[in-house]
């Protein structure tokens, strides 16, 4: 029995948007309802045991048995008015999306009966038997086993009937199996770092705070036709497809109302969020059809990465209720935009002062230019792993496309602050700092405006971008781990900071004022960073990809060279000196990327390869089968001419035919050869290769759908994926 594409798609365009009854409370009314966030700690902990909690999140203490037994008390009982069955602890494994192994409460009474239990053990460490998660070999090696331990900075939330309790996920020997550990590494690295230099401003200063605010970006495709593709189903995109006659050219997707029956999900989404704490602010069409995007509230970079994983989660579980798949994937589709996730990055005070916006005064702007230039110079150093911390097989197919960055890390400063730097190297260095606009323009000051209003100045094409009070690192993957880019990112900046405190400090030693032994650091590095890493002009041209290896900066292309970046000297140094990843994580999470490189795209190959024998070339065979027919028919009814327009296409359809079978043999064939070689890295080299393969078979497949009599055609095509009604 075959599918009938018709009546899939019938079907899809007939549905309905989905009844989503108003919540009858106002949003602050249920907002965070399912987090054990401070107001549940203040009802429900004892004061001693509370007072113990806020020291471990707010200071870093660590968490002693009788504390955590005390929580336990606590959250049981919250838990259990809220009927909590199970507990689980959540984490964040280097694989895609989290993990969690759920145990219900019960234990036996010694009665004949049960009782619900949970205490201080539980709740803080557990030992889950989770050896099937990679490791880069880390666990093999020194045979640990792998355990999980509360973090509290992160509150413990109720999903449905669980506890889930977010946690680290570390070996016994200590090293780091997530994406959490080294980022929360990398948090206290760059806040150790920065304050050290903001009490030279303000005394009070005892930590910095990092921010992150994720915009995500995502398809959504009606499950009856995805279901159809077993390319999405597999690999989460289409890895065939002729590009639909309309698709983005007329721009009337972006900001364009929300069809029904999507903004009936998003309605149920952002409910579902709001009541986990996750404070969604935006929603709105993006460029490509089907694409949306939806962004939360900044917050503190290890709870808003948390969220971002969770509402990942969300998504996914609420799409089938209205009749959806959400698509995360970088890329799946070709030919139109594909789908990021910006990470606004920031840093703050814990005095409430932001580190990257223009201040109210000469002091905050000095500090503001201080970590402005440094982040940039950072940034500069580190170009190279910076990128490698966003690649990936998926996110390969939306770098370089002229919709995304490219695949060369440079930062867009504006016009505004390019001058002001500029400006620096020409002045000296007790040259008075003016806020801009509140006198005279005057050629003899370093002037900064007090906020920058003009968002015309954003340039699109620009992968690390500053706007007006944070930076937008926009070339991660919309199906990522934003921690894996932060993690990178904190690391590069904390050790700037470290190196130029180093040098401020000999700077002040000399007796100058710390505006003058500020700007008299700065302006070396201003010099270098200024032609280099700033970049505020087309990042798409061809001419940025000569300019840029003029510059030094790296402009690698193929995804499995790029994680070499991870384990240089530089970088080695880098991250061990800031003590965000050992040496042994760097080599063992580089095992890791390749081997997840080789499994997706030898995953692809294989998913092409049979659709192309099973889908394609079945339906092709037919039509020209009946074209043959018919061009036989012909001759015996009305003599040898004519059909001249019927033996071209029965010619150009058979030359497709033998070249999705050749392309698709020799794929086979050097499948097999990678297969056979010994390191990950050389396999992944291999298989860099067959990606490209992939992309020569989809040439005459798509072609031939061009030719293919459309009642024939096996898979839902472009113009039926992508319009929701
Ligand atoms: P745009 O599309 O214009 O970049 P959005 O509103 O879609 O803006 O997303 C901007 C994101 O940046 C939001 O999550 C917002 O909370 C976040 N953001 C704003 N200011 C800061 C800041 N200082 N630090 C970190 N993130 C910020
Ligand atoms: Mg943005």
């Amino acid at each position: 029995m075959s599918i009938d594409r018709f009546e899939l798609v019938r079907a899809s365009f007939g549905k309905k948007a989905q009844a989503v009854g108003a919540p009858s409370q106002k949003s602050s009314e249920y907002f965070g309802a399912c987090v054990f966030d401070r107001a549940k700690m203040r009802k429900y902990l004892d004061p001693e045991t509370l007072e113990a909690l806020l020291e471990c999140i707010d200071k870093g203490h660590p968490l002693d048995r009788a504390t955590a037994d005390g929580v336990a008390r606590g959250m049981k009982e919250w838990a259990l008015e809220n009927h909590v069955t199970h507990i689980t602890h959540w984490f964040q494994p280097l694989t895609e999306g989290t993990a969690e192994k759920h145990d219900s409460l019960i234990d036996l009474d010694g009665k004949g009966g049960v009782i619900e239990t949970f205490d201080g053990s539980s709740l803080a460490q557990q030992e889950p038997d989770a050896s099937s998660f990679p490791n880069g070999g880390i666990r093999a090696t020194f045979e640990a086993r792998g355990y999980t331990a509360w973090d509290p900075t992160s509150p413990v939330f109720i999903q449905e009937d669980t506890l889930c309790i977010p946690t680290v996920f570390i070996a016994y020997t200590g090293e780091a199996l997530d994406y959490k550990t080294p980022l929360k590494r990398s948090i206290n690295a760059v806040s150790d770092a920065a304050a050290a230099i903001c009490r030279l401003f303000d005394p009070r200063v005892n930590k910095v705070r990092c921010y992150l605010g994720w915009e995500q970006e995502y398809f959504l495709v009606d499950e009856d036709l995805y279901a159809a593709r077993p390319d999405l189903m597999i690999t989460g995109r289409t890895l065939m497809g002729h590009m639909s006659s309309k698709n983005q050219q007329l721009g009337d997707h972006y900001f364009g109302a929300i069809p029904g029956r999507v903004a009936a999900f998003m309605r149920e989404l952002e409910v579902e969020a709001l009541r986990l704490g996750i404070p969604l602010k935006t929603r709105h069409n993006e460029v490509a059809p089907n694409q949306f995007e939806m962004a939360p509230i900044y917050g503190d970079a290890n709870l808003s990465n948390d969220q971002n994983q969770l509402v990942m989660n969300l998504m996914n579980n609420l799409a089938r209720k209205h009749g959806f798949v959400v698509l995360l994937h970088e890329k799946p589709f070709a030919g139109i935009n594909g789908s990021g996730k910006h990470c606004n990055w920031s840093l703050g005070t814990d005095t409430g002062r932001p580190l990257m916006a223009p201040g109210r005064d000469a002091a905050e702007n000095l500090q503001f230019l201080t970590f402005f230039v440094n982040v940039l110079m950072a940034v500069q150093r580190h170009n190279g792993v910076l990128k490698a911390s966003i690649a990936s097989a998926t996110n390969a197919h939306r770098l370089g496309g002229h919709e995304a960055p490219p695949a060369i890390i440079s930062a867009f400063l504006g016009r505004t602050m390019s001058a002001v730097l500029r400006k620096i190297l020409e002045v000296p260095s007790d040259t008075p700092i003016r806020i801009a606009g509140k006198k005279e323009r005057s050629v003899g000051l370093i002037e900064i405006p007090e906020i920058f209003v003009d968002n015309t100045d954003r340039n699109r094409t620009s992968p690390f971008a500053f706007t007006g009070n944070r930076f937008e690192f926009r070339a991660v993957g919309s199906s990522a781990n934003c921690a894996g880019a932060l993690a990178t990112l904190n690391a590069a900046v904390a050790e700037q900071l470290l190196d130029f405190k180093k040098a401020l400090d000999a700077e002040l030693e000399k007796g100058k004022t710390l505006q003058v032994a500020v700007l008299d650091t700065l302006k070396p590095i201003i010099a270098q960073i200024i032609d280099t890493i700033c970049f505020d002009g087309n990042g798409y041209s061809e001419e940025w990809q000569q300019e840029a290896r003029r510059r030094g900066l790296d402009t690698e292309t193929r995804v499995p060279e790029m994680f070499k970046a991870f384990t240089t000297p530089e970088s080695v140094a880098m991250f061990t000196r800031t003590g965000v990843y050992t040496e042994k994580e760097l080599a063992a999470r580089n095992e890791v990327k390749w081997d997840i490189y080789i499994k997706k795209v030898q995953i692809e190959s294989r998913v092409m390869v049979r659709m192309a024998i099973n889908h394609i070339i079945p339906a092709a065979v037919e039509y020209k089968t009946r074209l043959l027919k018919e061009v036989a028919l012909n001759q015996q009814v009305m003599g040898q001419d004519g059909c001249g327009t019927e033996i071209e296409l029965i010619r150009r359809i058979g030359g497709l035919i033998e070249e999705v079978s050749d392309r698709a043999e020799s794929m086979r064939l050097a499948r097999k050869r990678a297969n056979t070689l010994e390191g990950e890295y050389d396999r992944a080299m291999a298989y860099h290769a067959i990606a490209a393969q992939i992309e020569e078979l989809r040439r005459p497949i798509d072609k031939l759908e061009e030719f293919v009599d459309n009642q024939l055609w096996p898979l839902p095509k472009y113009r039926e994926l992508l319009f929701i009604s």
